[in-house]
């Protein structure tokens, strides 16, 4: 059994996609076990992002993440990881495939509304900085 974090950002929140997500996740077989709906400083923000701060888009980007609540999910199930990031499609919604979530939901990769880890470390440390240090598993 595998945990992952998923966020829905400030565009998905607003747009009203929350229970479109979460059903497809559900729909897939994985197991929410934390939900939080927050607004997130730019001290977390920048944190979440450290691996992205010499990027051009950096400051955009604590922007965007920053601009409204956020939706935090911990989801748990085999091969947790990956399953999550199959269901939510390329990084830039342009080469997602229709099917996933950034493929039918989004438009352009600024605004490309979810984000899953990428790996063990950044699943525990993203967990850590979201939800605390005692829910890693
Ligand atoms: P996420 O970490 O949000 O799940 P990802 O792992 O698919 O996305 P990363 O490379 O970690 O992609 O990039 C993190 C986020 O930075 C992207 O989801 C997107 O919001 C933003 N981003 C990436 N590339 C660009 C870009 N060229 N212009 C603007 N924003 C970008
Ligand atoms: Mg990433």
């Amino acid at each position: 059994m595998e945990q992952t974090f998923i966020m829905i950002k400030p565009d998905g929140v607003e747009r009203g996609l929350i229970g479109e997500i979460v059903a497809r996740f559900e729909r897939k077989g994985l197991r929410l076990t934390s939900a939080q709906l927050m607004q997130i400083s730019n001290e977390t923000a920048e944190l979440h992002y450290g691996h992205l701060k010499n990027k051009p888009f950096f400051g955009e980007l604590v922007d965007y993440i920053t601009s409204g609540q956020v939706f935090a999910m911990i989801w748990e199930g085999d091969e947790a990881i990956k399953n999550a990031r199959a269901l939510i499609g390329a990084t830039n919604p342009v080469e997602a495939l229709p099917g996933s979530i950034r493929g039918d939901m989004a438009l352009n990769v600024a605004s490309n509304i979810i984000h899953g880890s990428d790996s063990t470390e950044s699943v525990s440390r993203e967990i850590a900085l979201f939800f605390g240090k005692e829910r890693v598993a």
